[in-house]
């Protein structure tokens, strides 16, 4: 069987939503395939976030940011791991992207409320502004299509933007700061009396793209799986997919041929030969049919690969029923600390997720093999914030019985349940109870960055990620590293287009996204710093796509 199209795009994660609206928009007929029987991949997991600097909601709301900056930030921070023109590439573009989606309608997006940069105080980082969310999007717009959207096997009951959940996280120390996100509790009225099914985060930025695409027509198969790409002499010309009995089919891209397919965080033979044995594939957060199908085919035509080695890592906890969840501002929040198997605390547990992980590669490893740590708190911590599923001061029966959560009388009693020596254990805590107390992290300094600050809680003083852990009972919590997909993929250039292992552009292929290696090198730049780039550069590839008709 044979479709004809002028461009093709394999994904509909939010890289590939982004260039399938570009492409479309530039007037080309525009098909995407996606693998599964839903549409939206990890972004539909995600929190949603998009991290675009020099964005103009920043200069609507008086931030102040440049093309310069942001290339300083980066500079310092990705270094010379990525070529500056490609660098350069995603600075100058990502605002025009994120303007584009807006000023159509295809988007409605706000900024994440003082979400600083992950290394905010390096040159050209900021305090907040970056890192961009979508607004909350009402599902019923989409009829029936709704039921094809990718969601969560765990969704919270309360539907809010990332702002307005954190301000919900610590309505237990600040119910007044919390009531600014009363818009959550009026969503949850009206959406039961009306029906609205709304959705926030991730599924609402996966909503807005698939409304905005299927309104202007791009063309969705679903439960269709890219096999190999179809070349005519040298160049990139379609794609085999296969279809879910199996049917193969030929689709030829006039244009060209997008790969937005995700990464490998789900072929465990490609995870053990380029990531180690580190990671086990079930703690990855990323979506099921992400199994490096993109970097596979083009591999096989001569793609050049880079970053293989890395993924966004995560720190994360496995809730039975649920599977894994990630570990994000619960670590900055006062009265808890995580601990080694030796009941040693072994690094600044508030910093941003990537890096604890790389801390814990770099503590954890015994004898080749990757050991877990626990987060260990206290009764005040518990009845405080949310933890892992589990509503502030709830801690559900099943999860003490299955030994999810453990508990114990003292530190010493809790100790003994996570087979940790107890004098050990005991005295980490005391340690970190007199650094809590006068508010100084001497060991791993805890709440001396913006980003620790952003996760903690006011009301702890005088460090707000700072408290002792002094109330009985004491509980612990396995956390295992793990990720949210994987950052190495298909080297390309400053338009997208993947390089061949001669440093040469091939024609007719592009590759955003998960698949691609990644333009943020081994750096995890800010909040946003996987779905930013995504969406960047699928709106690259879907504008340069269009000017084969130019
Ligand atoms: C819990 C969680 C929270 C996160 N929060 C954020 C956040 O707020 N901000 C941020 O920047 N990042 C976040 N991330 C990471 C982010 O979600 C991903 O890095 C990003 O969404 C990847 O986008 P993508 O378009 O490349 O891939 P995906 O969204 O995974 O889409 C890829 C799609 O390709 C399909 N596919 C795979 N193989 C084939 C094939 N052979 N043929 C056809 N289709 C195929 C897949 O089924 C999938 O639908 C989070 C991740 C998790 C798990």
């Amino acid at each position: 069987m044979r479709i004809d199209t002028d461009a093709l795009i394999i994904g509909s994660g939010a890289a590939g939503l982004t260039a399938a609206l570009a492409a479309r928009s530039e007037g080309l007929e525009t098909l995407i395939v996606e693998k599964t029987e839903k549409i939206g991949g990890t972004t539909a997991y995600s929190g949603g976030v998009m991290w675009i600097p020099n964005n103009h909601l920043m200069e609507q709301a008086g931030i102040e940011d440049s093309t310069l900056r942001a290339m300083d930030y980066l500079r310092s921070t990705v270094g010379n791991r990525v070529s500056e023109e490609r660098l350069l590439s995603f600075v100058e573009n990502a605002p025009k992207m994120l303007k584009k989606l807006t000023e159509e309608g295809y988007l409605e997006a706000e900024i994440f409320e003082g979400f600083p940069d992950y290394r905010a105080e390096v040159k050209g980082g900021v305090l907040g502004g970056r890192s961009v969310e979508p607004k909350v999007f009402s599902g019923r717009k989409l009829g029936e299509v709704f039921g094809s959207m990718r969601a969560r096997k765990f969704s919270s009951p309360v539907v809010g933007t990332m702002t307005e959940l954190r301000r919900l996280a610590v309505i237990k120390t600040n119910f007044l700061g919390a009531l600014k996100s009363w818009k959550v509790f009026a969503r949850a009225i009206f959406g039961k009396l009306f029906g609205s099914e709304y959705v926030s985060s991730g599924r609402a930025l996966t909503a807005w793209l698939t409304f905005s695409a299927k309104k202007i027509g791009v063309g969705f198969k679903l439960n269709h799986r890219l096999i190999e790409l179809i070349e005519n002499d040298g160049a990139v010309v379609g794609a085999r997919v296969e279809n879910h009995e199996g049917v193969p089919i030929d689709i030829f891209a006039r244009n060209g041929v997008v790969l937005a397919c995700g990464g490998f965080e789900h072929n465990t033979a490609m995870r053990a030969k380029y990531l180690g044995n580190h990671a086990a594939v079930d703690r990855s957060s990323g979506s099921e049919g992400n199994e490096g199908d993109a970097i596979t085919s083009a591999k096989a035509i001569g793609a050049a690969l880079d970053l293989m080695e890395d993924a966004w890592w995560a720190p994360t906890f496995m809730v039975p029923d649920v599977g894994p969840q990630i570990v994000i501002f619960e670590r900055g929040k006062p009265g808890q600390i995580v601990v080694d198997q030796r009941g040693n605390r072994f690094a600044n547990e508030a910093q941003p997720y990537n890096d604890f992980v790389k801390a814990m590669f770099d503590s954890l490893v015994v004898d080749d093999e990757m050991t877990s740590c626990f987060m260990v708190f206290d009764q005040n911590f518990r009845d405080r914030y949310p933890l892992a599923t589990m509503m502030p001061g709830i801690t559900p029966e099943k999860h003490l019985k299955s030994g999810f959560v453990r508990r114990g009388n003292s530190v010493e009693e809790l100790a003994k349940t996570i087979g940790i020596e107890p004098a050990n254990l005991l005295s980490t805590v005391e340690r970190f109870n007199v650094m809590a107390v006068s508010g100084k992290d001497e060991d791993f300094g805890r709440g001396d960055f913006a980003f620790d600050r952003f996760s903690g809680d006011e009301i702890a003083k005088p460090n707000s990620c700072l408290a002792p852990l002094n109330r009985a009972p004491f509980y612990a919590i396995e956390m295992f590293a793990g990720d949210l997909g994987t950052k190495g993929g298909l080297l390309t250039d400053k338009s997208a287009r993947v390089i061949n292992q001669e440093g040469k552009p091939i024609a007719g292929l592009y590759a955003v996204g998960n698949c691609s290696a990644s333009a943020m090198g081994h750096f995890y730049p800010g909040a946003g710093g996987t779905i930013g780039p995504a969406m960047t550069f699928g709106f690259i590839a879907g504008m340069h796509v269009a000017k084969k008709h130019a």
